[in-house]
């Protein structure tokens, strides 16, 4: 864990129930768990639909370059 210099994202903290706070030893870091987001996961259909509430935390991607791209294979 941690050895190819890749942080850890806090799955918790994804799904706004991390209880650690600044002690946590993963990531809280919105930049880095929206990254992970749109790399492992697929897109928000919410989303696409101004009907997501779950903002930058939302486990499905918001990157409208990565929609665009998904949406030539599937639409
Ligand atoms: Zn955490
Ligand atoms: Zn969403």
């Amino acid at each position: 864990m941690g050895a190819d210099g890749k942080v850890q994202i806090c799955y918790d903290f994804t799904k706004g129930m991390c209880t650690r706070g600044d002690k946590c030893k993963y990531s809280h870091d919105i930049a880095t768990i929206v990254h992970f987001n749109s790399r492992e996961k697929g897109i928000c259909f919410d989303y696409l639909r101004n009907q997501c509430h779950r903002g930058l935390l939302c486990r499905f991607s918001h990157d409208l370059s990565n929609i665009a791209q998904q949406c030539q294979l599937v639409c």
